[in-house]
């Protein structure tokens, strides 16, 4: 199918959602660098916002445009690891304007907005995704490094269990192009700044526990955030961490993305699907981790969603 696509334009564009998580600048740089690599002929171009300075390491990464050209027509809009429409945030009039468009995503919560859509909520990522699209001959070093950190990033390092034989499978071929696995994984997964570590404790040791010891939540404010000194990209890790704790069944972590505007996350073990209170306020995701935006007041913002919670519990 993507190749079809891809033989049919000649000039084609390549988006994300909005904040890009290691999924989305993997899925993005992959193909963009497979193109770029197996279809010299063509115009290729990939839009997303900044990315975490931890994905930089993959050097087509500064290729990436922030802004787009007024008028510019694509034939062809791919459109990755992105639920709807919305989420392509600056990139959006690049996919209204395209002749045809394309996308390719992982998450339960899909619209299928585009012309031709590939969605598999079971995968475990997006990477894995375009990794199955491909042809397995033609993965370079530089598409296998890209690929692979997506799979690391959504698989939690192989241990969610969306991580599939497939994906295993998939990543074993992967690390057989001659990528330093061990690398990627320590440098984009586990290494964390000073200051990241210091958010991260104070917003454990401000979490709460709440309906019996089955909900944990914690959050953080614009103005701890300059204190800190860290953005939005440094808090990624914060909720997973909450997670693992013992007895919980739903993780909440919010920050406040402007005054009085809360960006949530959730995260859940077996009993609640997360994607459906996501959902309900408008956000998406997957069963166990899913996210949204909600304005209020921290108190406000966390009761309503804790009721959502309560009702799966
Ligand atoms: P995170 O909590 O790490 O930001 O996101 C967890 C999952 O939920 C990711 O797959 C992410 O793409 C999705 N997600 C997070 N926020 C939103 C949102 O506002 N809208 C939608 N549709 N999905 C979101």
């Amino acid at each position: 199918m993507l190749n079809k696509l891809l033989a049919q334009a000649d000039s084609i564009a390549i988006g994300g959602h909005v904040r890009p998580d290691g999924d989305c600048v993997g899925s993005c740089m992959g193909l963009y660098q497979y193109i770029r690599e197996t279809y010299v002929d063509k115009e290729v171009d990939v839009y997303l916002e900044d990315i975490p300075d931890v994905h930089k390491f993959i050097e087509a990464s500064k290729d990436i445009r922030h802004e787009i050209e007024h008028g510019k027509i694509y034939d062809l809009f791919i459109c990755l690891d992105c639920g709807d429409e919305d989420r392509l945030g600056f990139s959006l009039p690049l996919f209204q304007s395209a002749k045809r468009t394309f996308c390719v995503d992982h998450h339960v919560s899909n619209r299928e907005f585009a012309d031709d859509n590939y969605i598999f909520p079971d995968a475990s990522s997006t990477s894995e995704l375009i990794y199955d699209l491909i042809d397995k001959d033609r993965i370079s070093m530089q598409v296998a490094e890209a690929l692979y950190l997506g799979i690391v990033h959504d698989t939690g390092v192989f241990q969610y269990s969306c991580a599939s034989p497939a994906t295993f499978e998939a990543a074993a071929d992967l690390l057989r192009k001659g990528i330093d696995g061990p690398k990627i994984i320590e440098d984009t997964f586990y290494e964390k700044t000073y200051a990241q570590n210091q958010v991260l404790g104070r917003a454990l040791l401000e979490s709460i526990l709440l309906l019996d010891g089955r909900c944990i939540a914690s959050y953080i404010t614009k103005e701890q955030m300059e204190f800190y000194g860290v953005d939005a990209k440094d808090l990624d890790g914060i909720v997973s961490q909450l997670r693992v704790t013992k007895g919980i069944e739903a993780a909440l972590f919010m920050y406040e993305l402007e005054p009085n505007v809360y960006k949530v996350s959730l995260r859940s073990k077996d009993t609640v699907d997360v994607s459906r209170i996501a959902q309900y306020f408008g956000g998406g995701g997957h069963k166990k981790a899913a996210g949204f935006s909600m304005a209020g007041t921290p108190h406000d913002v966390m009761n309503n969603v804790i009721r959502q919670i309560a009702l799966q519990l």
